[in-house]
């Protein structure tokens, strides 16, 4: 009678690799619901190399979030830009959004709405990953420090959802975005200085023209002596046609704001209109 081999020929080759993958699976999936949300990278899952290092400085913020190669795949702008608004524009001059304001509204955005920005807004709006808010916020100030050199915001005020979504959603994006940048520039959160009072469709699904109607007269100002003589940044997820802001500029205007400006994670642009460069 032959020796059995200590080791079963049916559990070699391809069936041990199965069931090591199915191991590894297993470690990985536990992982994920033991370990902090922060030790993977929000955007590609993939654990992240080391620990966070103690949150001393800006930048670790971010890489405990998100590993080198996501927070490298982002699109930053990139000039020419838009004098006004920020929005990277190839052509010079002010963007076609701008040429048609009436009131000159100031902002600027760090990063181009697409691919992996689009991804990141989604995770921060619609999947809560509220983490995210305070490291993203942190970039948001860093570029607002140099966009506008000459010009410092006394207060910062996050573009508010409507009573019934922020019940519904549980957190305002815009928020947790406000946090990270009134930390940066060491400016208070003025967190119920604008309120909107009437219920807004989302404006992703509207024209140029319906974006402006349906956000009109939707902010209001509750105390304006909060506001009145003030220079006020407005912070918000994305810019696109810029009626949000300017319909939420226009409140604190109203209300006796010195100065509104604004600034957004990202900034939506046709790649036609983005540097060749
Ligand atoms: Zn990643
Ligand atoms: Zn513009």
């Amino acid at each position: 009678m032959s020796k059995r081999s200590s080791v079963d020929p049916s559990m070699s080759g391809s069936r041990w690799q199965r069931l090591s993958g199915w191991v590894w699976g297993l470690l990985r999936d536990a992982g994920e619901l033991v370990l902090p949300q922060t030790c993977v990278c929000r955007l590609c899952r993939r654990p992240l190399p080391a620990p966070p290092l103690p949150f001393a400085c800006y930048v670790n913020d971010l890489y405990a979030c998100l590993c080198r190669e996501c927070i490298h795949s982002l699109a930053w702008v990139q000039p020419p830009l838009c004098p006004q608004c920020g929005r990277p524009w190839r052509h010079g001059g002010l963007c076609r959004f701008c040429l048609r304001r009436r009131h000159v509204l100031q902002g600027c955005s760090p990063l181009v709405y697409t691919g992996a920005a689009q991804e990141l807004v989604r995770e921060l709006k619609f999947r809560a990953v509220c983490e995210l808010g305070r490291p993203l916020g942190y970039i948001i100030g860093a570029m607002v420090r140099s966009a506008m050199p000459d010009w410092e915001p006394q207060a910062i005020i996050p573009v508010p959802l409507h009573a019934d979504r922020l019940a519904a959603r549980g957190y305002n994006q815009a928020e947790l975005l406000s946090q990270g940048v009134s930390h940066f520039l060491k400016k208070p959160l003025l967190h119920q200085a604008l309120l909107r009072t009437r219920h807004t469709q989302p404006q992703s699904a509207l024209s140029v023209t319906e974006r402006v109607k349906n956000v009109h007269a939707a902010f209001h100002v509750p105390h304006p002596a909060v506001v009145a003589n003030k220079r006020l940044l407005l912070v918000d997820d994305v810019h696109t046609t810029g009626a949000t802001v300017h319909a939420a500029a226009s409140a604190l205007w109203h209300a006796g704001a010195t100065t509104v400006r604004f600034a957004t994670l990202a900034v939506a642009a046709n790649t036609a209109d983005l540097s060749e460069r």
